[in-house]
């Protein structure tokens, strides 16, 4: 059997046709697009074609509010720190919650360091923000919110329209520097199955990535709303507004637009689809004694199967799945590196033995049913065999 790939919350696999795209364009469009002969006039008319294609995705924003960026971590620092340091003189308040990704967190961790003020915000056991507890953090000088809209680990979706909003009501009673605040969420995730309509959602900034819509690495976009002022964290030449210096990755670009519109025209067929496979694997697990679902049984990606299988080392049934062939993750990609266990996971009230045995199990385009059938033959034998060595009981 070929290998059996789970771990599309990490990175999806772009097909033929997106590949072939991407090539032509790096082949037609070599020339730099702040050039002035007609080579690099064609290149500048194509990246705004491929911005205006983002913006209809996006439910038709301004083509100009689009900030091309080399991915969702560079999205992520440039919205929390570029809103912090232009608008510090307002407040040096920012909210955001406990599992947002490490791209959110750090630069609030260095924020912190330069004197701001960060509330981190509980979730409950399903990893759901409680919108009153958003409302009871608001401040005066609050300059920014920033909640995920799907969690990348356990798939959780939340509520961000009713956030934003909390936030609105909060924005009419604010006196002081005509100060707003400013709601940013982190759709990388949920950019293939949820809608990204950005007045349905009320947000003013946005953050998608390449990598996980079946687009190509190292590419993402930061939308920014009109009139919001964004401190830029490099500097060179003028590009997208001075905001985000640098030659253009037309390529990448390119290859972004064409995955957002196939993520838009093909989001509700391929999430019931999917959904159906992941309902099938989880049910499959969960028939394992000792093993529970993380995340929310129903507010969650519909790709996403992030299951607690006890008394084992997650990292061991990881490395016998792998020489089976079926590649998966324990907690985050980035962090699964280390042994510590996942914050999100921790943040959802697991102790600690109990977070080193949740696995990630991310479903994508190319799944399919016998693929199922095949970790549902192969995972409960390993279970068993792990847990026959395994020095861990936890009794729940
Ligand atoms: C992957 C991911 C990021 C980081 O994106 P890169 O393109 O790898 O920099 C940020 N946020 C979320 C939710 C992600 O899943």
């Amino acid at each position: 059997m070929k290998d059996i790939y789970l771990d599309n919350a990490a990175s999806t696999k772009p097909d033929s046709k997106l590949i072939e795209r991407v090539s032509a364009c790096m082949d037609k469009h070599y020339g730099n697009p702040s050039a002035m002969h007609k080579s690099g006039y064609q290149a500048k008319m194509f990246l705004d074609e491929q911005r205006e294609r983002m913006a209809k995705v996006l439910g038709g924003v301004r083509f100009d509010e689009i900030i091309f960026t080399s991915g969702g971590t560079e999205s992520d620092n440039l919205a929390i720190l570029g809103v912090a340091r232009a608008n510090a003189k307002n407040g040096k308040h920012i909210i955001v919650s406990k599992i947002e990704h490490h791209a959110v967190l750090g630069p609030c961790h260095k924020l912190e360091k330069e004197g701001f003020e960060v509330t981190y915000l509980s979730v409950d056991k399903y990893g759901l923000i409680n919108v009153e507890d958003i409302k009871k953090a608001l401040r005066q000088d609050t300059i920014l919110v920033s909640v995920m809209y799907a969690n990348n680990e356990i798939g959780t979706v939340q509520p961000i329209s009713e956030i934003a909003k909390i936030i609105e009501e909060h924005n009419k009673k604010i006196k002081i520097n005509n100060l707003k605040t400013i709601f940013h969420t982190d759709a990388c995730q949920a950019a293939g199955y949820l809608d990204l309509d950005i007045k349905k959602l009320g947000v003013d900034m946005l953050t998608l990535n390449g990598s996980k819509v079946y687009g190509p690495k190292g590419v993402g976009i930061l939308y920014v709303k009109s009139g919001i002022k964004l401190e830029s964290l490099m500097y060179g030449g003028g590009q997208e507004n001075g905001i985000r210096p640098g030659t253009e990755n037309l390529a990448g670009v390119a290859g972004l637009a064409e995955a957002l519109e196939y993520a838009d025209s093909n989001r509700e067929k391929e999430s019931a689809r999917i959904k159906k496979l992941s309902d099938k694997l989880t049910e499959g697990i969960l028939k394992i004694p000792k093993t529970f679902l993380n995340g929310h049984p129903e507010k969650r990606l519909p790709n996403n199967v992030n299951i607690t299988i006890l008394d084992i080392e997650g990292e061991a049934l990881l490395l016998h799945l792998d020489e089976k062939g079926v590649f998966i993750s324990t907690g985050s990609a980035c962090t699964s590196r280390s042994l510590e266990p996942s914050h999100v996971i921790l943040a959802t009230g697991l102790p600690y033995e109990a977070a080193h045995g949740s696995m990630r199990f991310t479903l994508g385009r190319e799944t399919t049913e016998e693929e199922i059938d095949y970790v549902l033959e192969v995972l409960p034998k390993i279970v068993e065999d792990l847990r026959k060595i395994s020095p861990i009981r936890v009794n729940f």
